[in-house]
């Protein structure tokens, strides 16, 4: 190949109980997943059943992921840069149109991650209906820990996802909660992009979520899938 430069490196994510990576290709994540998140963002309660999930993206490259104590650095431009546990779901084969009862057949393994976000500045975007890009997509903006291969973990639909930080419970809540489900985040994703091999996604997170100060530790984790250990720097 003859590039100008050399190709970036392909993000990649450990896998637990093999030496071999995930190699990452693309990085969806869920808004508004679960009820009360979206009551304390100020979502209307939606009393006629579920919206459409919607979906927003962070490049690959924006990944700090492994095992141990996960160093993430404070973002630039904002005074308010948020925590969200999510569970993140792990792609090991794609399809478009892909029907409900067929989504969990793609699925690799599961990670616990953090979606973090520059709130004020997505607070700005909302109010002049800008895109959210860059209160989501930032360096270090999407955290996880190691994958858990479905032969190891099966398919967690139920079990506590919770987060502390510097010791105190901030997140909590239960993957039964999600509004959309696994499935049919896949099925509706994959009816506006086709889905990949590599691709990782974002389920959306709890009520709680909250600012971070540079030196903060956060404890965070999803039963029957794993934990996930960061400092901010
Ligand atoms: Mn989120």
């Amino acid at each position: 190949m003859n590039f100008v430069f050399a190709p970036h490196p392909i993000a990649s994510v450990p896998i637990a109980g093999s030496e071999q990576l995930f190699p990452v290709r693309r990085i969806f994540c869920v808004g508004r997943n679960y009820a009360e998140h979206a009551r304390e963002m100020g979502a209307a309660d939606q009393a006629d059943g579920r919206e459409p999930p919607f979906f927003f993206t962070k490049p690959a490259d924006a990944l700090v992921c492994g095992v141990g104590e996960l160093p993430v650095k404070y973002p630039p431009l904002t005074k308010n840069l948020h925590h969200e546990i999510e569970m993140v779901v792990a792609l090991g084969a794609g399809g478009e149109n892909v029907p409900v009862d067929a989504a969990q057949s793609l699925i690799f393994g599961y990670a616990v991650g953090l979606d973090l976000t520059r709130r004020d500045i997505q607070a700005r975007a909302k109010e002049k209906s800008h895109p959210w890009d860059m209160s989501k997509g930032f360096d270090h903006s999407a955290v996880a820990s190691e994958i858990n291969p479905t032969s190891a973990c099966g398919h967690p639909r139920t079990g506590r996802i919770w987060l502390t930080v510097n010791g105190q419970l901030r997140q909590q809540g239960d993957l039964s909660e999600m509004m959309w489900k696994v499935p049919d985040i896949i099925a509706n994703l994959s009816t506006m992009v086709r889905l990949e091999a590599g691709d990782l996604i974002y389920t959306g997170t709890p009520a709680g979520v909250g600012p971070l100060q540079i030196g903060d530790v956060l404890e965070a984790g999803v039963d029957g899938v794993g934990n996930l250990s960061a400092r901010i720097v």
